[in-house]
């Protein structure tokens, strides 16, 4: 999923500061998951911008609603009817969704709330992880499911750098060593023949250089 988190209140503030009617629009798809922008963060949030607009004497109107997704035209197309009375919507989407939701509806503002961060997985209550890059060529299965590219600090896909101690990452100690990880799991496989194999280094360009990235399925298309 994608994570994200909230920007600084007073941020978000001066965003918003020329508008007098807002709506707090949440998404209940991955940031409702990374507990940054599903119901409960709208309720929060739009519960401490009337507060503060209470305490300045501001007179703002600010209304809340979360859809299914903000990335997906079908969710956001349940705001026609009502997007038109408001000066503009702030968006706890994740970039993805703030830009879907701008270009359908190019007539309002849509302002971000949310810092949008990385792919990543939910570890436990509270912990959010990074465990892909998003490289649009996935070699998971040489590395027995641990992405080097996303969890080894220095990218390395030839085996580990060497300063690795206890299991723990020479760059962060507070990060297992994933080359430590690749080489355990695959010798529980029986499969660490699989590291015989020399990779080159990765094409990137199948992510930087090319402008933004689509997927096109024709099977999936009306
Ligand atoms: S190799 Fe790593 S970065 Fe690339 S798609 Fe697979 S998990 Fe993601
Ligand atoms: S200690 Fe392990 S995870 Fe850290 S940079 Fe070296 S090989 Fe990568």
């Amino acid at each position: 999923m994608i994570t994200a988190e909230q920007k600084p209140i007073d941020e978000i503030r001066k965003m918003i500061a020329p508008y007098r009617k807002l709506l707090v629009l949440g998404c209940g798809s991955c940031v409702a998951e990374c507990a940054a922008g599903g119901e409960k963060e709208v309720a929060m949030l739009a519960s401490a911008l009337r507060m503060a607009a209470k305490m300045n004497d501001e007179d703002v109107l600010i209304e809340e609603k979360t859809i299914g997704r903000q990335c997906v035209r079908d969710f956001i197309l349940e705001l026609d009817e009502i997007i038109e009375s408001y000066e503009a919507v702030l968006s706890l989407g994740c970039g993805a969704g703030v830009q879907a939701v701008s270009e359908i509806f190019e007539e309002v503002p849509i302002v971000p709330a949310l810092n949008t961060e990385f792919l990543g997985e939910t570890k436990d209550q509270g912990l959010w992880v990074e465990n892909c890059v998003g490289c649009g060529d996935c070699m998971l299965y040489y590395f027995a499911g641990v992405c080097p590219l996303a969890r080894c600090s220095k990218q390395l896909l030839n085996g580990p750098c060497g300063g690795s101690q206890d299991g723990r990452c020479e760059v962060d100690p507070d990060i297992p060593c994933a080359w430590q990880l690749i080489i355990e799991r695959l010798e529980k496989f029986d499969a660490l023949e699989r590291l015989e194999e020399i990779y080159p280094p990765k094409d990137w360009s199948k992510r930087y250089g090319l402008g933004p990235r689509k997927i096109i399925r024709e099977d999936q298309q009306k």
